[in-house]
């Protein structure tokens, strides 16, 4: 299971950790354009939460 929650306030829950990394960047291409997160920090962010 992994979950991060963006600034915005959008919570983000999945299986799998390639799921998530998927689902983010969607989020930040549709929502917040102009960032971008490599896998990497998504997945450091979502450790952190
Ligand atoms: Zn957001």
């Amino acid at each position: 299971m992994a979950s991060l929650r963006c600034p915005c306030g959008e919570n983000f829950r999945t299986e799998t950790d390639d799921e998530l990394v998927e689902k983010v960047q969607a989020h930040l291409a549709e929502a917040h354009p102009g960032r971008s997160y490599s896998r990497d920090e998504i997945l450091m962010l979502a450790a952190m939460s």
